[in-house]
């Protein structure tokens, strides 16, 4: 199996795929998509809110936006050995603004340095004069098939009949660059092929 990157932007990849069987490039896809974590707001806890919003509309927002940062140093908070939370396992965020203006994704300020938000001027809400928001976020490893926020990637293929080539276009939809997640979604194919194998051996 072979992959050939033919482009490559901050945001998409392309990459030619041969030797691999249509249901190889049709899990690879899928795990792409599904199976790579990424970081998402999941708990939101107000202290001031007059902007206007209601905090379902913004804990919504705030769940959209994406993160960079670093996967390996997170558990997933489900296999973590705490029992609601702890830094092995989420990323608190804090917002306190006051005044008139938009209030922006860097706004959000982390506990940990590496974690930033992808776009940080990206639009959370606009106050007022008198406007005053207060909050504390939870933000926690997940996988787009658990929810579309934790979606890393749009991934597709097309493919010629009777060719064994595919080719691939990966945009980004997370703070994660486009050839991380081929790398990532790479990786864990071969473990689970590899545990199939054991399994198959053992057997
Ligand atoms: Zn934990």
């Amino acid at each position: 199996m072979d992959v050939t990157i033919t482009d490559e932007s901050d945001s998409t990849l392309t990459f030619e795929l041969s030797g691999a069987t249509p249901a190889f490039a049709n899990a690879l896809r899928r795990t792409m998509i599904g199976e790579v974590p990424t970081l998402a707001i999941e708990d939101v806890t107000f202290t001031q809110n007059n902007s206007g919003l209601f905090d379902e509309i913004v804990a919504h927002r705030l769940g959209m936006i994406p993160w960079t940062f670093d996967p390996s140093k997170y558990e997933f908070r489900d296999e973590c050995d705490c029992e609601d939370g702890c830094m092995q396992c989420t990323v608190t965020l804090v917002l306190d603004r006051e005044g008139d203006g938009n209030v922006i994704a860097s706004d959000m300020k982390p506990t940990d340095e590496d974690v930033e938000p992808a776009n940080p001027d990206t639009k959370i809400l606009e106050l007022k004069e008198d406007g005053h928001i207060e909050l504390e976020a939870q933000a926690i490893k997940g996988r787009g098939r658990d929810h579309a926020k934790w979606q890393a990637a749009n991934a597709s293929y097309s493919y010629e009949k009777g060719d064994d080539t595919f080719h691939f276009t990966v945009e980004s939809v997370s703070g994660l660059d486009p050839r991380t997640i081929v790398n990532h979604a790479v990786e864990q194919l071969q473990d689970h092929i590899g545990e199939f194998e054991e399994s198959v051996q053992e057997a």
